[in-house]
């Protein structure tokens, strides 16, 4: 049997590849590192997580994301697997250690009898004997294929910029300042309910530090970037504090559910929150904190956070860029370009957003070529699954048919991490109690979350049933 080709070793093209060779295919891996690298991978692992090192909420009844991971975990996905034996404590998200995670990953590619991989850049269109191929080349796609793709599509690659997260070595935070502590003492599997750092704040620090972020010297844009907005859930620190000297205070800053045992007599003003980031428990990631400041600025102003005075970095923020495609007018239902459908495309490229969404759309892109090597229909799920809704969004299917024949002028389409939003509304009420009354406020969204939840596994289970 001729093999399919995945382009990308990433978080989508592990798992698309794992999923074709589950179903009896052989597939060949194409991952240009590290023959050449790109801007933020620093390993030559598959499957690496360029920053933070949580993949959100596991939970599956009232979280999208953890809804996304029940689906995963029943269609046999390999990064969860990874992910699950790898897990740190980190509240109720499941966050892992990097390394061992994509080592885990690693590992059970090379060993697999039907996976080949071969460390090479793919750097134009693919040859034309590969007739099934999934291009998996992420938001860094090196240069050569993206040309490649913008010359078949006719089509500007949008681009826009995401920002990282710096990481702290755990013995240089001075703990007589910080303490361990989850917001409201959450703990989730393996953790004590004192997952996090705190480095609190009291108001005077808080307005030094909001004027430092604002003074501090950026990353300078190209003419062309000056325009490229922002993925708005991965803001940089200090574009949120040019927001309004509060902003902070009400995001990655929130001062609430926490006490500090050194002051329990006073309420911070604001505190930074620090996330476990390697197995052993050395290395801390700054919760929120994505930057552009220059390396330089950033330990000089981070340095003045209460409890990292003396912090040393194992890693500093920086920028991205973020390619992909305009998927709802460009890719078929099964993700294939309709221009030339040999080629399919996964992950973050299809216009998805973060790690574990890249890897659901792999593993779906990889259920569909396998199915048409087999000479199968390939069927998507249905849209009210966590998988459905999300392909939905990417293949424009919530749009209607008609979408992909509208001349809609300057393309709307934006990436987007799963949630609620994009799954079906309820048809039946699920706020009503038993005595006649209903249901209000939060316990309203929870029942309504849900019951959304419920939907999509039991939706899931018939779709896979088949
Ligand atoms: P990737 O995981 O990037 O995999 C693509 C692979 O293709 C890479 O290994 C690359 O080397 C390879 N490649 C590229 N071009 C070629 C070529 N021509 N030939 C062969 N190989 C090629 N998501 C989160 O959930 N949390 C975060 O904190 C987060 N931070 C991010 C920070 C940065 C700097 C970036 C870039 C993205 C971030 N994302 C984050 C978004 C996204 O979830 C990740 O980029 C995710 O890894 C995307 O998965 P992917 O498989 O589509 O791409």
């Amino acid at each position: 049997m001729q093999p399919i080709h995945v382009i990308g070793g990433g978080l989508a093209g592990s798992e698309a590849a794992w999923q074709i060779a589950a179903r009896g295919v052989p597939v060949v891996i194409h991952e240009m590192r590290p023959v050449r690298a790109t801007a933020a991978h620093k390993t030559e692992g598959l499957a690496e997580l360029v920053c933070s090192n949580s993949f959100r909420s596991d939970d599956a009844a009232t979280n999208a994301v953890g809804l996304l991971h029940a689906e995963m975990r029943r269609l046999g996905s390999l990064v969860m697997r990874a992910a699950d034996a790898n897990q740190v404590p980190a509240g109720g998200a499941l966050a892992v250690d990097r390394d061992a995670f994509s080592a885990a990953v690693t590992a059970a590619l090379e060993g697999h009898p039907l996976i080949e991989i071969y460390r090479e850049e793919i750097d134009g269109l693919p040859p034309d004997d590969w007739d099934n191929v999934i291009v998996a080349t992420g938001p860094l796609t090196s240069a050569a294929m993206a040309e490649a793709v913008r010359n078949i599509t006719g089509e500007k690659a949008l681009a826009f910029f995401d920002a990282i997260a710096p990481i702290v070595h755990r013995d240089s935070i001075d703990m007589s300042v910080a303490w361990a502590q989850s917001r409201y003492d959450k703990s989730g599997p393996g953790g004590s309910g004192a997952d996090y750092l705190n480095c609190p704040l009291d108001r005077d620090q808080y307005e030094a530090f909001v004027d430092a972020l604002i003074a501090a010297e950026k990353v300078a844009f190209h003419d062309w970037e000056a325009a490229t907005p922002y993925f708005d859930g991965c803001l940089p620190v200090e574009v949120m504090a040019e927001r309004g000297r509060d902003s902070l205070r009400w995001g990655p800053m929130k001062p609430v559910g926490l006490t500090d045992p050194h002051r329990p007599e006073q309420r911070p003003y604001a505190v930074v929150q620090l996330r476990q980031d390697n197995r052993l428990g050395t290395l801390f990631n700054m919760v929120g904190f994505q930057t552009k400041m220059k390396h330089a600025e950033q330990v000089r102003v981070f340095r003045t956070i209460p409890g990292l005075e003396k912090a040393e970095f194992a890693r500093l923020g920086g920028i991205h860029r973020n390619t992909f495609l305009d998927a709802p007018r460009l890719l078929d239902p099964t993700l294939r370009l309709k221009a030339m459908p040999r080629l399919r495309f996964a992950g973050q490229i299809t216009g998805c957003e973060g790690y574990v969404e890249s890897a659901a759309v792999g593993l779906l892109a990889g259920l569909f070529a396998a199915a048409e090597r087999h000479g199968e229909p390939a069927s998507p799920p249905p849209p009210t699954t966590a998988h459905g809704a999300l392909l939905g969004h990417i293949t424009g299917g919530h749009l209607g048919a008609d979408y992909a024949t509208i001349d809609a002028g300057p393309r709307s389409f934006q990436p987007m991490n799963v949630n609620f939003g994009l799954f079906p509304p309820l048809t039946r009420s699920v706020v009503k109690l038993p005595g006649g009354g209903r249901l209000r406020g939060t316990a309203k969204t929870m029942a309504r979350k849900q019951a959304l939840s419920a939907r999509a596994l039991a939706n899931l289970d018939v779709w896979r049933g088949a």
